[in-house]
């Protein structure tokens, strides 16, 4: 099964749109670096360059909230040793977090405990419930803060350390070229660079790589299939999603469960929360049909919600 990506009849300069995203190299970049979810599609573009399907890039970054499942967090070592022995140590994967776990900050607002190290509460993407006197007594959701401070900050953060930048320095528009693994099929995720140093590519669009391409050229290489990846209670799961974390991770289930109790009552918020889109507690929700309403997991922040 082969995908390339095309040259020709790649653009002999790179077509930048809105500054901040590229079809095709960008040329005289500093930096190429990898946002790397450990996911299906950006666990692809990996693989894809250890088999040489693609030129590997400078640096591989993965963001992580401590709130990973257990089965993620295994595929990322297996990642690790596959980078390490094909590149001899030259690229690695750089884990990196803001500091603490995006559901301790979770814990300890339900606890009222408010700001700890400095570390005031940040909004994940609950479902809460309608009230009397709102828009149709409708639930609505969170804001997605977690992907900014938990996710977008520290990759950038990192990319600057790598370029030997201090924070708030100047860096040069264009300077990296950020790859993301978005593949056709989520193809409303795709989106320039918020920083004008940065340039988002997606090599799996270039490629025409759909999710299920992604799977069939794993398997046909004999690679593992990894999860889904998010925290284990990121609320813009499926069904058959929950019963996957269910069957599969234990503690990331426990985890669940516990978050999803702690958020109904949180001192501050006049609306109950829920990790469920219908709004029940997880526990008694009936996991056994494959509903699919939304959007799914097609939000989640593999390597960067939306990037
Ligand atoms: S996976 Fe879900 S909960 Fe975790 S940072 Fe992304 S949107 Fe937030």
């Amino acid at each position: 099964m082969t995908f390339r990506l095309e040259p020709p009849p790649a653009p002999k300069s790179a077509r930048i749109r809105r500054g901040g995203w590229s079809w095709g190299q960008v040329e005289g970049v500093r930096h190429r670096s990898l946002s790397l979810g450990a996911g299906i599609q950006s666990s692809t573009l990996v693989m894809m360059m250890v088999t040489g399907d693609l030129p590997w890039v400078d640096s591989i970054l993965f963001a992580d909230t401590g709130d990973e499942s257990i089965r993620t967090l295994e595929h990322l070592d297996w990642l690790e040793g596959q980078v390490k022995l094909h590149t001899n140590g030259r690229v690695e994967i750089h884990r990196v977090g803001r500091g603490g776990r995006l559901s301790d900050r979770i814990r300890n607002r339900a606890a009222g405990r408010g700001v700890i190290n400095n570390d005031r509460f940040v909004s994940a993407p609950f479902y809460t419930e309608g009230r009397k006197g709102k828009r149709n007594g409708a639930g609505g959701q969170g804001k997605r803060q977690c992907t900014r401070e938990f996710k977008l900050e520290p990759l950038d953060r990192a990319r600057r350390g790598l370029l030997g930048y201090r924070p708030r320095q100047r860096i040069p528009a264009g300077s990296v070229e950020v790859w993301i693994g978005i593949s056709t099929d989520e193809v409303v995720r795709a989106g320039a660079a918020f920083s004008p140093w940065q340039i988002n590519r997606y090599p799996l669009l270039e490629m025409r790589m759909s999710r299920q391409d992604c799977v069939a050229w794993l398997e046909s290489h004999g690679f593992p299939v990894p999860p889904k990846s998010a925290c284990v209670f990121c609320p813009y799961r499926s069904n058959a999603e929950w019963r996957w974390l269910r069957d599969n991770d234990p503690q990331g289930w426990a985890d669940a469960l516990e978050i999803d109790r702690l958020i109904r009552n949180t001192p501050g918020m006049r609306e109950r929360e829920f990790l469920h889109r219908d709004r029940v507690p997880l526990a008694e929700v009936d996991l056994s049909t494959d509903e699919e309403r939304g959007q799914g997991m097609l939000m989640v922040c593999d390597a960067g919600c939306g990037l």
